[in-house]
């Protein structure tokens, strides 16, 4: 009887250590395949099937040596933590395409305007292979300010060979955001008030459970959001969502 026990202890611990192990290989598969490059605050680059993608790329030129060149340059908004001409004319060599609202197109200078691509929600197109989708990005009503009114802005959902990637921009947790299918890293903007605090971000991520997500804009009038915090509440209700806190700033 108690090796009967023992036997079946062994066998236990055994079936947890490879589920465990399993589990290990499926995050290292996700990450190998898309290289998340912290810029920071708001820009990143994905290193993704040989081409750099840049999202809201801003900031001084010692933040972007060394990066492969970029093919293209997704932007968010209007605002300058998302839109900074002067880096756009440097990085935007020949081939790359930016895409952008037309709240941005109306501000970018002509030279950059010829190799834009002009989304707005709801919209999408393939470049390079790379399905882009642009999903809405905005404040709900209740808070004193809107920054960022429904329709200006883009956040985006890039797919390739069947991997998603979610970058939020500056968003409230919207049904939009909460209705997203099949997502495997997404980027969550925190910032109070300015985007999201953390309990409304860790809900909204519970809500479309992508398997990795990467808080990012999380820099606050006041210092910086909790982000340690946001990991904790999405792990606490699901454990299978891997958060990343990398170094932004
Ligand atoms: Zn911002």
């Amino acid at each position: 009887m108690a090796k009967k026990t023992i036997l079946l202890i062994i066998v236990i611990v055994g079936l947890v250590l490879i589920n465990k192990m399993s589990n290990n290989e499926d995050k290292k598969d996700i990450a190998g395949e898309v290289g998340v490059d912290p810029v920071s605050h708001a820009s990143l680059i994905l290193n993704w099937a040989g081409k750099a993608i840049y999202s809201d790329p801003v900031g001084g030129a010692e933040l972007y040596q060394g990066k492969p060149a970029a093919d293209l340059i997704l932007l968010t908004d209007i605002h300058q933590d998302h839109f900074d001409p002067e880096r756009l004319k440097a990085l935007a060599k020949e081939e790359a395409v930016i895409v952008a609202p037309q709240a941005v197109m109306d501000e970018l200078p002509e030279a950059l305007a010829g190799k834009t691509s002009v989304m707005n929600n709801g919209g999408a197109k393939e470049y390079f292979g790379f399905k882009v989708e642009a999903i809405p990005m905005y404040n709900l009503p209740g808070g004193e300010t809107l920054y960022h009114p429904k329709g200006r802005g883009n956040g985006y959902v890039l797919e390739k060979d069947g991997t998603r990637v979610y970058i939020s921009g500056d968003s409230a947790g919207i049904p939009e955001m909460k209705n997203l299918k099949n997502i495997d890293i997404a980027f969550m903007a925190m910032n109070l008030p300015y985007t999201m605090g953390v309990e409304e971000a860790a809900e909204a991520v519970l809500a479309f459970a992508p398997k990795t997500v990467y808080p990012y804009h999380y820099r606050t009038p006041g210092g910086f959001s909790d982000v340690a915090k946001f990991k904790t509440l999405v792990n606490d209700k699901n454990p299978n969502i891997q958060v990343v806190l990398a170094d932004w700033y």
